[in-house]
């Protein structure tokens, strides 16, 4: 019996496919997958390859809210008699579904408007961010830093989501979206219940600085943590540089994270217009709270250059 089972269940994810995990000496699942009946066949399917009866799974771990990573948790947790398990934060966003996720969509609507996403825009990203068939409510166990399920431990790392984990284990790490192989995690679009959310995120980053251990991304196949580390930093470092060149050039002026995200990713539409403004506010957010960049507060946020030039070996890190 392996130890770590990777089972691909597929997904519409921007991301890539998603991983399911198994742990089968522990009877645990990490992040089941989303909500479809491909996925569920894939995951019913890996779990019989691992050698073990649906019935063995005891503990449904969930990194994150996101549908594409917890969307099959209640189908399995059900069929299993399993127990569902996340952080505090992120623990609504699952388990009493309907109700946070209208409250989410209001939400979403109402940070657009403050990042400067136009109308016709916003309407495009709200018709785009339908319902999954999951259930209206059910039990998720919530759970805060340093917690254990059956020796898996709950490591907080906001900034993807504000209830974000990742799990510390003896056969390593499960990232969820913190680090993946071949792309960024979005940082910003992605939760806005966030304030800063790059800050958090690269927060998060630091805990792991040390490690050695393999790491299992919630998309795609393993990463060496500390070089994906280094690549996330290196890419966020590019990024706020870029997003200070979109309000300093050609002459420096006060722009909303839409102007900037239009400026650094072109034509943006549906869930993307979503994540390329926030990435853009994220950054931006950042540069205010570090000092190259003054705020304007109001509906929309603007930002404006508060030095001439970007800082050499700026470090975003907190
Ligand atoms: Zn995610
Ligand atoms: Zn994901």
């Amino acid at each position: 019996m392996s130890d770590v089972v990777r089972v691909s269940v597929g997904g519409g994810s921007p991301e890539g496919t998603n991983c399911a995990y198994l742990l089968p000496a522990r009877g645990v699942v990490i992040d089941p997958g989303p909500p479809s009946d491909t996925a569920w066949t894939a995951l019913r399917d890996g779990i019989a390859d691992a050698g073990i009866a649906i019935t063995d799974v005891d503990h449904v771990l969930l990194t994150h809210w996101h549908i594409d990573h917890a969307g099959l948790a209640s189908r399995l947790a059900d069929r299993a008699d399993a127990s569902i398990h996340a952080h505090a934060d992120d623990t609504l966003l699952i388990g009493d579904y309907a109700a946070a996720r209208e409250r989410r969509c209001r939400r979403d609507r109402r940070v657009l408007e403050r990042w400067g996403v136009p109308e016709s825009v916003r309407d495009d990203v709200s018709s785009a961010d339908t319902p999954s068939p999951v259930p209206d409510s059910f039990a998720v166990t919530p759970h805060g830093d340093g917690d254990t399920v059956v020796d898996v431990e709950f490591v907080h790392t906001p900034g993807h989501t504000v209830g974000h984990v990742s799990f510390r284990t003896d056969e390593g790490i499960f990232l969820g979206d913190l680090l993946l192989p071949t792309y960024t995690p979005n940082v910003g679009g992605s939760d806005t219940r966030l304030d800063d959310s790059l800050g958090q995120y690269l927060a998060s980053l630091n805990r792991f600085e040390s490690i050695r251990t393999d790491g299992y991304p919630g998309h795609g196949m393993e990463i060496e943590i500390p070089t994906a580390i280094d690549e996330a930093r290196r890419h966020h470092r590019n990024r706020a540089r870029a997003a200070f060149r979109a309000i300093a050039t050609p002459e420096p002026s006060a722009r909303t994270p839409w102007d900037v995200a239009r400026e650094l990713f072109g034509e943006l539409r549906g869930i993307h217009a979503k994540f390329g403004a926030g990435e853009a506010a994220a950054h931006l957010r950042r540069l205010a709270e570090l000092g190259p960049v003054e705020r304007l507060d109001g509906t929309p946020v603007r930002y404006r250059p508060a030095i001439d030039s970007y800082p050499t070996g700026l470090l975003l890190t907190p």
